[in-house]
């Protein structure tokens, strides 16, 4: 298939060389006029050499995103061969197990294709895009599905209208593209947990702090535990089946809160209590009362701009957290902004405790699991971090 060609500007094409995904608006020297959002594409140098195929996006400062690197057609048979791959890494590393039936299944660049985001939950998938391009090859990947899960899967919902530009998104809808709505209790490490995919938030669980749970079950046995920004309870679950004294989870949103409690039940834990109120509104009194602390708050930026307010927030919710701590503690803090890198955090947590005054030790540098891969080539695609503090 012939796809149309765009030429880059001299000295442009480096970064793809080096295998970064992205072809930035200003490095283009040439291309169609005719192209339209979400067209496949293919990149070459000004010295007429290939560099990748993508989608193209019009309007925006990317536009185009690579999913493959080398010359290809992007039929069926490409969306398979990218799928299968995602999916067979998973099972060689084990993620998904006789204990773990929840991960993410497709994670944008760590796997190949930026903008695509597929969650597995037992069977069940969630389906988001990001870009146009890549909703435009819904079909191809519904049938990649379909081949790579084969009797496993059991439906697809399409969750894309949320994450698509406000444009596009207007021309989807939400729904299942394979089978229909069921009640679904998935397994994390042998923790049960509700999923909500179409009422919840993003794709209705956060499967990226599986690994961070685990260590915080290591460190909860006997010890009085808070949870703040709590969402559905991961972590308030393995902590108070691991032991805890007493968990209490914080999160500003009811349904949040409900779902926390009934994935609380799920499990038979008892020592649990739950909190509809903003965290910073809950710690106000709550000076020399836990063990343990997790922050684990939403993205506070969200773009560059955002950037500056966004280590001000966690400065302030770290500097609280590390002052309020009883003597030799542990804080288990993140962040989700992708902007926010991780030596910028771990500068940001370490004005946090200068200003709070108290003794702090790093126990962990703690990172997103494996199903969210990052890749040398991309360390944008890096964005949780978190650290494990010890305050003495
Ligand atoms: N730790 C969770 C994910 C956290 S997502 C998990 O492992 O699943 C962030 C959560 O913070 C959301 O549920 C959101 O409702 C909540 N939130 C946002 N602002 C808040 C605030 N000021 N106080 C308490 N909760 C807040």
């Amino acid at each position: 298939m012939d796809y149309s060609k765009i030429i880059l500007n001299k000295g442009k094409e480096f970064s793809l060389q080096r295998m970064h995904p992205w072809v930035f608006s200003g490095a283009i020297a040439k291309k169609d006029s005719t192209l339209a959002d979400g067209d496949i594409v293919e990149i070459y140098s000004n010295q007429n050499q290939y560099l990748g195929t993508g989608y193209y996006s019009g309007g925006g400062s990317i536009s185009v995103r690579i999913i493959s690197f080398v010359k290809t057609e992007i039929n069926e048979e490409f969306w398979f061969e990218k799928l299968n791959k995602a999916y067979q890494y998973r099972l060689q590393l084990s993620i998904l197990n006789e204990t773990t039936n929840v991960c993410r299944l497709f994670f944008g660049e760590g796997d190949g294709v930026p903008g695509l985001i597929l969650d597995y939950y037992d069977g069940h998938v969630v389906f988001q895009a990001h870009s146009w391009g890549v909703y435009l090859q819904k079909d191809n990947i519904t049938t990649a599905i379909k081949r790579v899960l084969g009797s496993a899967l059991k439906s697809i919902y399409d969750k894309s209208a949320e994450t698509l530009s406000k444009h596009h998104a207007e021309k989807s809808v939400n729904g299942f593209i394979f089978g229909t709505d069921q009640e679904i209790i998935v397994k994390e490490n042998n923790h049960l947990f509700k999923i909500d995919f179409i009422n919840g938030q993003k794709t209705g669980f956060f499967i990226d702090q599986r690994d961070n749970r685990q260590l915080l079950g290591h460190y909860s046995k006997g010890k009085t535990v808070l949870n703040t920004f709590c969402y559905t309870g991961g972590f308030s679950v393995y902590s108070a089946a691991a032991g805890a004294n007493i968990v209490h989870s914080v999160d500003s949103s009811q349904s949040a809160i409900t779902l926390c409690d009934k994935n609380i039940e799920l499990n038979n834990v008892q020592n649990h209590e739950s909190y509809a109120v903003d965290t910073f509104e809950f710690l106000k009194d709550k000076q020399n009362i836990y063990d343990v602390i997790v922050l684990d708050p939403p993205a506070f930026a969200k773009s560059r701009d955002s950037k500056h307010n966004a280590v001000i927030g966690y400065k302030r919710l770290n500097a609280l957290a590390i002052k309020l701590i009883k003597p030799n503690g542990i804080i288990f803090t993140f962040s989700c902004s992708g902007v926010v890198d991780k030596y910028l955090f771990y500068n940001t947590i370490t004005a946090a405790a200068i200003e709070a005054r108290r003794n702090v030790k790093i126990l962990h540098y703690l990172i997103q699991p494996a199903d969210h891969p990052v890749t040398p080539y991309f360390a944008e695609g890096e964005y949780l971090k978190g650290m494990v503090l010890w305050v003495e």
